[in-house]
């Protein structure tokens, strides 16, 4: 860890730069001059790495057309346990246990329809108020396949503020009524980090399966899934992970579930070995792999491969130093520059309960976030009153971080906002 003793200076801003070990990975990425992009936790960056192994299966496809599932540059055939592999090191697992497939909503589903088994009184799922939409409206959905009001059976642990939950609370939730539990690992809004070891080993003194939504999360802090025994867990590649718009999302499953049927079957859960043998009894693969349903959307897992290429690299511990030391560096920025203009810093203070961006309250949020925009900063919204900012650690500098904290200073002092109507856009 380099010292750091916060000034307010741009000269501390490009010291901080020299001496971080990761700014060359900054290089490899299509950023725009004259643009800080500040959302890459909505929206990761492509990277140079990323477009080449794109192009490499679009010239697959180019060159050998069908045969390009089992030859060439990443055979396709093979391409979501490959990635499952690669990612297996950020989310603390084991590769078999890790699978590249569907999206973080599919994902979600295939993994309630395996694993929600309500049996007698225990019958309702365990979620919280604070928790990404698509989230609820699946598992309302799952509940409603199973023939139950999601008005009653799907629980959800209150926030006291607003902002955060209390690991207390969800605990104290965990009644003999519960069959599972699925519960974000960072919250999208205040970006705060649940304590998903804690969590496991109380749902499972409780006979409770418990599972995560990792999307603000993977590729931004390290997990231990298989050591937490944590049951399952779904994210995107497309936020941290840089794998572009809509890329196809990853799944977990904790070896000891191997075997479990999957509950939205399809081919591509197959040994694969066998899928070929086109019987009409399917032979689950018996790892992770078992959860896919069909064909992957290959040219969105392609440029994944580069992605995470990088994240190999660069290492999630490192990468999670310097998260944190940066959005420290803004925490700080934001409290030295912007004192009495109506900022709430929103997000934990405590580096083991922040995850990686921060949520700036401000009841002109809307319009901030549009004047900041107007000056080359991307940052995004989320209504009512919340500016995400992400600097993020592959290739954001604590000089863009300092000019961010300025712009928003000249943004409020000379009241620029003014002049935009306090809504959000249709994409927020
Ligand atoms: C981004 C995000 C999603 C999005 O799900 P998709 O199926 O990829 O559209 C779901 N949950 C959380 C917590 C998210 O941050």
């Amino acid at each position: 860890m380099l010292s750091y003793s916060f000034q307010p200076t741009v000269d501390f801003a490009q010291s901080l730069d020299q001496q971080d070990k990761l700014s060359h990975f900054r290089h490899e990425f299509y950023l725009k001059p004259n643009s800080i992009y500040m959302d890459g936790n909505s929206l990761g960056l492509l990277s140079k790495r990323a477009e080449k192994t794109l192009l490499e299966s679009l010239a697959d496809w180019k060159e050998l057309g069908i045969d390009g599932w089992t030859q060439g540059n990443h055979p396709w055939y093979f391409m979501s346990e490959k990635l499952g592999e690669m990612s297996a090191p950020i989310v603390g697992a084991s590769p078999e246990e890790v699978i590249v497939t569907g999206s973080t909503t599919v994902n979600l589903h295939q993994l309630v329809a395996s694993f929600y088994k309500p049996e007698g009184t225990r019958t309702k799922i365990l979620a919280d108020e604070l928790t990404f939409p698509s989230d609820i409206y699946a598992l309302q959905s799952q509940l409603r396949i199973h023939g139950y009001d999601p008005e009653t059976h799907l629980i959800r642990v209150k926030s006291r503020d607003g902002r955060f939950l209390e690991e207390d609370d969800i605990i104290a939730a965990m009644t003999d009524d519960i069959a599972l539990i699925v519960l974000p690992t960072v919250l999208y809004r205040s970006g705060q980090i649940l304590d998903m070891k804690r969590l496991t080993e109380e749902a499972h003194k409780r006979g409770i399966l418990i599972g995560f939504d990792g999307c603000h999360s993977v590729g931004a802090i390290p997990h231990s899934f298989s050591e937490w025994g944590v049951d399952f867990a779904y994210w995107c590649n497309y936020k941290h992970l840089n794998g572009g718009p809509g890329c196809v999302g990853g799944l977990y499953v904790n070896r000891k579930h191997f075997g479990t049927h999957p509950g939205l079957a399809g081919w591509f859960g197959s040994r694969k070995d066998k899928q070929f043998d086109m019987e009409h009894t399917l032979t689950p693969a018996e790892n992770a792999g078992a959860f896919q349903i069909g064909t992957p959307h290959v040219l969105s897992l392609a440029p994944l491969i580069g992605s995470l290429e990088i994240f190999a690299e660069a290492g999630i511990e490192n990468i999670r130093e310097k998260s944190l030391l940066i959005n420290q560096y803004l925490m700080d920025l934001i409290e030295h520059e912007l004192t009495d203009m109506g900022f709430i810093i929103g997000n934990p203070r405590d580096d083991v309960r922040r995850g990686g961006h921060i949520s700036l309250e401000h009841k002109e949020a809307a319009r901030i976030c549009k004047s900041l925009k107007e000056n080359g900063i991307v940052p995004d919204f989320r209504a009512p009153n919340i500016i995400r900012l992400a600097p993020v650690a592959l290739y954001t500098s604590y000089e863009e971080v300092w000019k961010v904290v300025q712009t928003l200073k000249a943004i409020m002092t000379e009241k620029q906002y003014e002049k935009f109507e306090n809504e959000r856009e249709v994409v927020a």
